[in-house]
């Protein structure tokens, strides 16, 4: 899987990218990633990226001349799915992330800063507008390291003990995740519940599922309608 991402802040990546998992994945090439800097296509002495709003207002908009001339500069071949991120966009899930894995393995990432970018470039290109949550960033370059880890976690020797691992993850398993126990058994007078310790695989995983579903229900009810529970 190949990421080019359009950024003016190249020296971002791989940023918390490089660590974990995914950062041992980047090392043993199963991902890779370009990071081409907008402002090397700006077309003035200043290395202009953006200007100021038609119909006025505050807030800069990015240049669509200088961001067109950096998505040219990736081959066609090499383009793949073409990412815009934004709050406007269709909110990132993790039913997405499994339907991009499985299809794409070549991607463009724009990341905007200031209030954004052209309308027309949106038009020019095929790009699909994608939001990481309702709340507004300073700029794409976390919404992308959000996507990037996203889909490289569910690639094949990425996560240590593979698909059995991300499949029994919250929203995986149609709701939220079940709570978590390791050793010691008893921590400040606190227990793990029995049942883990029991050693009784078919009671184990109806206690999972039951837990699941009562957490689900209170933080989350509409991820069971989702699916007519
Ligand atoms: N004026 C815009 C917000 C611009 S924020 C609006 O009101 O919709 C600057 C940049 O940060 C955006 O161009 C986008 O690339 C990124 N960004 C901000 N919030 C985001 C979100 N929730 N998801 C994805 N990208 C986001």
């Amino acid at each position: 899987m190949n990421f080019n991402i359009l950024t003016i802040f190249p020296e971002m990546f791989p940023g918390t990218l490089s660590g974990g998992v995914v950062g041992r994945a980047l090392e043993n090439k199963i991902w890779s990633f370009n990071a081409i800097n907008i402002r090397d296509f700006a077309a003035d002495n200043y290395g202009s990226v953006d200007d100021s709003q038609f119909g006025g207002g505050a807030g800069q908009v990015m240049l669509p001349d200088v961001l067109g001339s950096a998505i040219d500069s990736i081959p066609h071949k090499k383009r793949g799915k073409i990412v815009y991120f934004s709050p406007r966009g269709v909110v990132w899930n993790q039913s997405l992330a499994r339907e991009f894995v499985k299809n794409s393995s070549d991607f463009t990432l724009i990341c905007g800063r200031y209030e954004g970018i052209d309308e027309r470039i949106i038009e020019e290109y095929d790009i699909m507008e994608i939001s990481i949550g309702d709340y507004i960033l300073s700029g794409g370059e976390i919404a992308a390291q959000v996507f990037i880890d996203s889909l490289v976690r569910l690639m094949d020797n990425v996560v240590h003990g593979g698909l059995e691992t991300t499949v029994n993850e919250s929203f995986e398993i149609g709701g939220l995740e079940w709570p978590l126990y390791t050793r010691p058994s008893v921590w400040r007078g606190r227990n793990v519940p029995e049942v883990l310790l029991s050693g009784h695989h078919g009671n184990i995983e109806r206690w999972r599922k039951q837990k699941s579903d009562e957490i689900t229900k209170e933080r989350r009810p509409e991820l069971l309608k989702k699916q007519g529970k």
